[in-house]
């Protein structure tokens, strides 16, 4: 009886095992069929440390885990990790990959910070020349990721105003124009006007705006889009949801960042981001990871490929 029972317990074990393998291919198939069919891109920043020690290796490697489009960050007068232009694109492709963005740094190439009046033509013919460099790569955004000095409403309007200019140089050679935040645009500035009307109106100070939203105002976004890092939006203090329903036709793209990997911190609602971004025309976006130390117990194409998984199984990721 002892033995029976041992044996349909060892039979049952064993069904559940083929049950559980069974379901295990399904799942795995189901994901494959998934990754099939969702572009999730990438920002290479993500990997950069580990990608750049073997450029094609590291691209096959992002290809395999299942990332379709690659906005690029680290474009030096001409090079990317000290590859021409040219010859960089040659790689993504041949791993199979698609590079439809890049990240340019003005403050980075040109020793310039300050967007000024008298700056405005080195800026200018900076832009140029990164546009002639990009229209090889073939990409359909660039994106400045970081923000120029901005204390007054002035130098926010000079700002808006060189973007603008950079849009028209973009729009030319095909491609758009875009802006990427992190928390520091949420802080508000206040205006002499300002400060006047509340020192004479009673005990409150002055509110100021938002530089964020003065940067959305003052740029025409025919010229300008913005490229919303919705977890520096969320570190600023402000909802992501809220700017894309206010400003409805502005986050054509957006970056899909958390404190670390995707999901895991429990603080950023991507399920209402992605909902709200789609119903607006959300066209592409791009999975960002910062803060993979090499002592982090995790490497950065670990950390990238636990992103795209969480995405995969995202019901709410089209
Ligand atoms: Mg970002």
């Amino acid at each position: 009886m002892e033995n029976r029972r041992n044996f349909i317990k060892k039979v049952s074990m064993l069904a559940a095992g083929g049950l559980a393998v069974g379901n295990l291919s399904a799942v795995s198939s189901t994901n494959i069929q998934a990754k099939a069919k969702k572009i999730v891109g990438l920002q290479i920043y993500s990997v950069m440390r580990e990608l750049n020690v073997d450029v094609p290796a590291g691209m096959k490697k992002l290809a395999q885990i299942g990332y379709r489009n690659l906005e690029l960050a680290g474009y030096d007068n001409g090079k990317i990790a000290d590859i021409p232009v040219s010859e960089y694109r040659r790689i993504v492709e041949d791993a199979g990959l698609k590079i439809t963005g890049s990240h340019v740094n003005l403050v980075d190439e040109l020793g310039v910070s300050k967007y000024t009046k008298e700056n405005m033509p080195v800026i200018l013919d900076f832009w140029k020349k990164v546009t002639e460099d990009h229209v090889k790569l073939g990409i359909r955004s660039l994106v400045q990721p970081s923000m120029p000095p901005m204390e007054t409403h002035d130098d926010v309007k000079i700002v808006c105003e060189v973007f603008n200019k950079i849009g028209e140089i973009t729009k030319s050679a095909g491609f758009r124009w875009g802006y990427h935040n992190h928390s520091g645009e949420f802080k508000r500035i206040v205006s002499e006007e300002q400060r006047h009307a509340a020192s004479q109106g009673g005990r409150r100070g002055p509110q100021g705006d938002v530089i964020y939203a003065l940067m959305l105002n003052n740029t025409d976004p025919s010229l300008v889009f913005f490229e919303m890092d919705v977890y520096w939006t969320v570190m600023g203090q402000a909802d992501p949801v809220e700017y894309l329903n206010k400003y409805s036709d502005r986050f054509p793209i957006l970056h899909i960042k958390d404190r670390l990997v995707l999901g895991e911190s429990g603080m950023m609602n991507f399920d209402k981001i992605f909902r709200t971004a789609y119903s607006h025309g959300l066209d592409d976006y791009f999975v960002e990871l910062e803060g993979i130390r090499p002592d982090s117990g995790m490497t950065q194409f670990e950390g990238v490929k636990r992103c795209l998984d969480y995405l995969i199984n995202a019901p709410f990721v089209k």
